[in-house]
């Protein structure tokens, strides 16, 4: 028996679905429960009358939810850190006291304390703290950690012409983060769309005709490293070319996509943009296809009217060819 008594480590998972959370978050980030650390395992035999979280006896505030706590007990002047606490660093308000991650507030000042948050995939679109790309709630801020709640109506459109094009669900994630569009072969699931376009912004002045053409431009890209094992097939690489060339997918020059038509240059691709590796070549195509449902009859006449080469079609009919072929399987 060891002479200081074992006390049970409280399991870090959220009450409601389980799921392993980090000590002091405010939200569960699967379910979006508000969390309440409470000094459960009497580590300093303290808790906030406010917000009930775990405090020390020493501080004149909580941190966590900044109101005044102080009383008899509480340190006359800032300390480092008091029983139950590691100092992390000095507070940013310059009062001399010892703050630690992620306190929201000084516990001798008051003050508001800001972290960079290390080790996370990327940023909150809502708060800009740290979240992870498997994340559907911030455990920051309590909001949509992907973003996908401030483009419902491009999400909706998209999912719809998926639908009555033929294409089955993959398991796609549309990320809004900051930075270039793009899909990573390592992470082919991931579509992330540059938030840029939409922050800042009412809803009201998105044009949800080039939201909606990004996405399924980026859901071509996602479907093509979904389906790889297609690329290797003689058909598909007699129309698209060799896709496995070294390259980072990273869409900069969207606003092409909000164009529903076909251009009229050159003769052997669908768009302009097509044209600038065959990993685009077949993004374009897909979105093209997908916004118009599919219809083959329809594009090809316009293809025909713009006088595009044979190439074009074969493409298109690659492509229809392999959706009906998935269809079939299941
Ligand atoms: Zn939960
Ligand atoms: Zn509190
Ligand atoms: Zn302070
Ligand atoms: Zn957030
Ligand atoms: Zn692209």
């Amino acid at each position: 028996m060891s002479a200081r008594r074992e006390r049970p480590t409280p399991e870090r998972r959220c009450p409601t679905c389980q799921t392993l959370v980090q000590r002091f978050w405010n939200f569960c980030s699967s379910c979006g429960r508000a969390l309440e650390w409470r000094d459960t395992a009497l580590e300093t035999g303290a808790e906030c009358h406010y917000c009930r979280w775990m405090v020390s006896d020493r501080f004149s505030f909580c941190p966590w939810c900044g109101r005044q706590i102080r009383d008899a007990a509480s340190s006359p002047t800032p300390l480092k850190a008091p029983k139950g606490f590691r100092f992390e660093r000095r507070c940013r308000a310059g009062c001399g006291g010892g703050v630690m991650y992620p306190m929201r507030y000084c516990p001798w000042c008051g003050r508001t304390q800001r972290w960079p948050d290390l080790g996370f995939e990327n940023v909150c679109p809502h708060c800009n703290r740290g979240v992870d790309d498997w994340m559907d709630v911030c455990p920051w801020c309590g909001e949509d950690a992907t973003g996908q709640d401030l483009v419902p109506r491009a999400l909706r459109r998209v999912r719809r012409l998926l639908a009555v094009s033929r294409l089955r669900r993959w398991d796609y994630r549309v990320l809004l983060r900051p930075g270039v569009s793009g899909v990573t072969p390592r992470a082919p699931k991931l579509i992330e769309i540059d938030r840029r376009y939409v922050r800042g912004k009412r809803a009201t002045d998105i044009s949800w005709n080039l939201l909606t053409g990004l996405l399924l431009h980026e859901l071509g890209h996602s479907f093509l490293f979904h389906h790889w094992a297609w690329t290797r097939t003689g058909r598909f690489r007699r129309a698209f070319g060799e896709v496995r060339q070294a390259y980072r997918v990273a869409d900069s020059k969207w606003v092409d996509f909000e164009r529903r038509g076909v251009t009229t240059t050159l003769p052997d691709y669908v768009t302009a943009y097509a044209a600038t590796h065959p990993q685009e070549d077949f993004a374009e195509t897909f979105r093209l296809y997908v916004a118009r449902r599919g219809r083959l009859r329809e594009l090809f006449a316009e293809f025909g009217r713009k006088r595009k080469g044979v190439p074009v079609f074969e493409k298109f009919l690659v492509l229809n060819d392999y959706v009906r072929e998935l269809r079939g399987w299941r």
